[in-house]
């Protein structure tokens, strides 16, 4: 009797725990939003070679990025919804940064989310997105950027779908598209 009773107080107390963990965490949806990155992880296009970071001047960034193209890329700035080129792109394919071409997204994770801005549950690779706190405007953000040139993305916040519960919020403009290829 008395190894029976340690075994179920065990599983209780684990069961305890669980459900104390998962309390801790409803109560703060933006510990996701703050997990640590991966130190040791590298910047890889879709075949697999490693990139080098991009650092530009601002002159430079003018000169090969369009004037909204600059405003949002390398000032933070966000285009009109429901302007955008890909907020209603149904296609397949990747969207990589506009600025450096770093891969950042798919079509597999993109969602509907009526704001009218393109709307991903989770980057391509964890290690291509960047995230800062942003407190303009009075609110409490966490902005994005592409981790190859520091181009601005958009926001993510904790309101998405699963299986992350996230919702990056991207500018179109920060985006180009490249469709997979019929057949392959
Ligand atoms: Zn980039």
């Amino acid at each position: 009797m008395i190894p029976n009773f340690k075994n179920s107080f065990g599983v209780t107390a684990l069961f305890a725990l669980f459900c104390f963990s998962n309390l801790a965490f409803s109560c703060n949806p933006t510990k996701e939003l703050n997990k640590a990155k991966n130190p040791n992880a590298v910047l890889v296009n879709m075949e697999g070679d490693t990139l080098k970071k991009v650092v530009k001047t601002a002159a430079e960034w003018k000169k090969i990025l369009s004037p909204i193209e600059y405003n949002v890329l390398r000032e933070q700035g966000t285009e009109r919804a429901f302007t955008g080129e890909y907020w209603d792109n149904k296609k397949e394919g990747i969207y990589k940064c506009r600025a450096c071409e770093l891969p950042l997204f798919t079509s597999d994770t993109k969602f509907k989310s009526g704001t009218g801005w393109p709307s991903f549950y989770t980057p391509i690779n964890e290690a291509n997105i960047e995230e800062d706190v942003d407190n303009t405007y009075g609110m409490r953000r966490v902005e994005v950027h592409c981790a190859r040139c520091g181009g601005h993305q958009g926001h993510v916040f904790p309101d998405g779908p699963q299986p992350t519960g996230l919702r990056y919020c991207i500018n179109s403009v920060s985006l180009t598209f490249e469709e997979t290829k019929q057949g392959n």
